[in-house]
């Protein structure tokens, strides 16, 4: 792609008025913009952000109660790890980098580029955003890749034997529903943040964030700056009383109730 023809046509970040009533959500779009034209970002990439977006607006595009229980067993969770992972694809580099970074900091993970469309290209693209946000160092870049997942194919597969393959527990954003699925499988605990409380890897993961993660990683930060001064049987407790079909229910009541009260409002 032709980078400074496309991203003159496609990139409209100047002509986004200040006072336009979805301005935040315009912004995001061009950062997951900006991210395709930059080569990091994968074209299926702005389909799934759409389709987050739509979750979005089911959830009042705020972070809900069902998910800052979620957000805090994930991160007492993580703090409990012996080898917490943070998985990292294009959308997530484009819109939360220096999060990743801050939340893997505080919680001793590792930071690892894993991507469902994988080319040496991107990951070494997201590698370098990670690295500029300060990261000192991204598994799944390169030969770094090399051990395989059971069960998936192709490109799809490949994580680092230092990271995802031996991690206990795997922080991800925007994943897909078979991978989540495998992780499972492996025996590790999987936290995911999806909008979407009906997509595979919500009704997978070990413990689900329904919210952006434009909201969910500083959230996590915050909540990550917390917990990390309690004592290990109060994380544990945390993450005993977190039962993920009920938060799941609760996100699905949630959406329900908020369309009918809109419909009420009309
Ligand atoms: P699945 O494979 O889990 O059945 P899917 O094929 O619809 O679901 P994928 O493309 O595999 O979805 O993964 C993208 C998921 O990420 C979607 O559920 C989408 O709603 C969600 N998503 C998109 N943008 C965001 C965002 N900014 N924050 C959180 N979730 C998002
Ligand atoms: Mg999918």
């Amino acid at each position: 792609m032709d980078k400074t023809h496309t991203s003159n046509t496609w990139s409209l970040h100047s002509l986004i008025p200040e006072n336009h009533p979805r301005k935040e959500s315009l912004i995001i779009r061009e950062k997951i913009v900006d991210g395709l034209l930059d080569g990091y970002v994968a074209p299926q990439g702005l389909i799934a952000h759409g389709r987050g977006e739509c979750f979005d607006y089911l959830i009042g595009e705020k972070t809900q109660e069902f998910a800052i229980k979620a957000i805090k067993a994930g991160v007492a969770s993580l703090l409990l790890a012996k080898n917490p992972v943070i998985s990292v694809n294009g959308n997530m580099a484009a819109l939360v980098p220096n999060e990743i970074v801050k939340l893997a900091e505080l919680t001793n993970a590792k930071i690892e580029v894993n991507l469902f469309y994988r080319t040496i290209e991107r990951e070494r693209k997201i590698a370098e955003i990670l690295k500029k946000a300060g990261a000192k160092e991204v598994l799944g870049v390169d030969e770094d890749a090399s051990a395989t997942i059971p069960e998936l194919f192709s490109e799809r597969r490949r994580v680092s034997p230092r990271g995802i393959y031996i991690a206990d527990v795997v922080l991800l954003g925007l994943e897909d529903g078979d991978r989540t699925e495998a992780l499972v499988k492996m025996g590790k605990k999987v936290i995911a943040i999806d909008l979407n409380p009906i997509s595979r890897t919500s009704q997978k993961a070990s413990i689900t964030i329904v919210d952006n993660v434009i909201r969910a990683f500083p959230k996590m930060v915050e909540i990550a700056k917390e917990l990390r001064n309690k004592s290990k049987e109060e994380l544990e407790q945390i993450v005993k009383n977190y039962n993920n079909k009920e938060i799941l229910a609760e996100s699905l009541r949630f959406i329900s109730n908020y369309l009918l009260q809109l419909s009420r409002d009309l």
